[in-house]
């Protein structure tokens, strides 16, 4: 939302420990002091840009002009989208050389390009921020900018890969620890290495279900060989000597003399993955190897060679991108944390 959008000499200052701004002026107030630029002057070469020494400042250290500002920086903060909180003003008019009228957008979005500018529905306001809007996109035509209702927030992260568009379903996240954009580039990143390792090989990816299931979906259409794909799954129970692992389905395939790579989604202990290692191996492949998208190493018990790691997480309780929790949230296309007072016991 953002206020005056009158002249001010641009701070240096990190926004953190700026004030917040006046309220909305309507008519546009005459500089205090001129912006440091020789007039005639060309809009770009007079934009002031203000960047916070981080580039992304978390909601709690900003002082926002407006409560539903920092409940935007809150979304943004949620799925770990850098923000930075009115970086930059854009001369708008001038008076000979004075400029006499700025507008400062609310947010620079840097992943994705992007200012920002919130908005009420209050139709005055609208009319004349959709001006100024106007005004900015003729004088700077490079810049991306939008006017964002309330009601918009999730719709336009969602539209840039960040998040559901059913609020219901993250209500149990605490907050994403991986977003999509992030889980993509480096399932690419995999795909590629993959490719160039098994130059010449046609591997037989092995996944264990269900969990695997997004990871794998996405890895294979990465891998440029002709690969074929089969599925186990496994079920854990309470046996005398602890908790014990058990096929409940076993390959399709053989898989003697193949090149094959163990698909994972995530190895905690390492049990499950010792386990499975052992009985893949009793079936004589040419090769066994390992690809987990997530290593959660601090929690390593059985250890085992992993040639692939996606990202190593903190001991914490993961979901989304396949992993549930009591068959929830498989379908978020991010990798989130579940609030303490969601997850199960043995993980707070
Ligand atoms: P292990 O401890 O044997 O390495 O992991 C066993 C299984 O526990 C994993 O394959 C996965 O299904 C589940 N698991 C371990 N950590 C997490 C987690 O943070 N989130 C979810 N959803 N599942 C987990």
């Amino acid at each position: 939302m953002s206020a005056t959008e009158e002249q001010s000499t641009p701070q240096e200052t990190p926004k953190a420990t700026r004030q917040p701004r006046r309220r909305r002026r309507t008519t546009p107030k005459a500089p205090k002091a001129p912006v440091e630029s020789a007039a005639p002057v060309s809009p770009r070469t007079v934009a002031v840009e203000r960047p916070s020494p981080e580039g992304f400042l978390p909601s709690a250290r900003t002082r926002f002009a407006h409560p539903s500002e920092q409940e935007f920086a809150h979304i943004l903060d949620f799925y770990g989208v850098a923000w930075d909180y009115e970086p930059r003003s854009f001369p708008l008019r001038w008076d000979e050389d004075r400029v006499v009228e700025m507008f400062t957008p609310d947010f620079y979005l840097k992943d994705l390009g992007l200012y920002v500018e919130l908005t009420t529905l209050k139709q005055s306001l609208v009319t004349e921020k959709n001006h100024k809007l106007r005004l900015l996109r003729e004088l700077y035509p490079d810049i991306n900018i939008k006017l964002l209702y309330r009601r918009d927030y999730h719709r336009l992260l969602a539209k840039y890969g960040y998040g559901p568009l059913a609020l219901g379903q993250v209500r149990g996240i605490e907050r994403v620890l991986l977003s999509t954009q992030q889980v993509q580039k480096r399932v690419a990143e995999l795909g590629h290495q993959i490719s160039q390792d098994y130059q010449g090989q046609q591997p037989v990816l092995v996944g264990v279900l269900r969990g695997v299931l997004c990871f794998m979906a996405d890895l294979m259409r990465e891998i440029s060989l002709p690969v074929s794909v089969d599925f186990m799954a496994i079920s854990y129970y309470g046996g005398d000597n602890g908790a014990s692992v058990r096929i409940t389905k076993d390959l399709d395939l053989p898989i003697a003399g193949k090149d094959v790579l163990l698909v994972e989604d995530i190895v905690d202990t390492g049990m499950t993955l010792r386990f499975i290692l052992n009985y893949l191996q009793s079936r004589s492949p040419a090769s066994l190897k390992v690809c987990t998208l997530l290593d959660k190493r601090v929690r390593r018990i059985a250890e085992a060679p992993l040639a692939y790691v996606g990202f190593e997480v903190p001991d914490e309780f993961v979901v989304g991108y396949g992993l549930d929790y009591l068959e929830r949230y498989r379908n978020l296309p991010f990798i989130g944390i579940l609030k303490p007072e969601e997850a199960p016991p043995s993980a707070t």
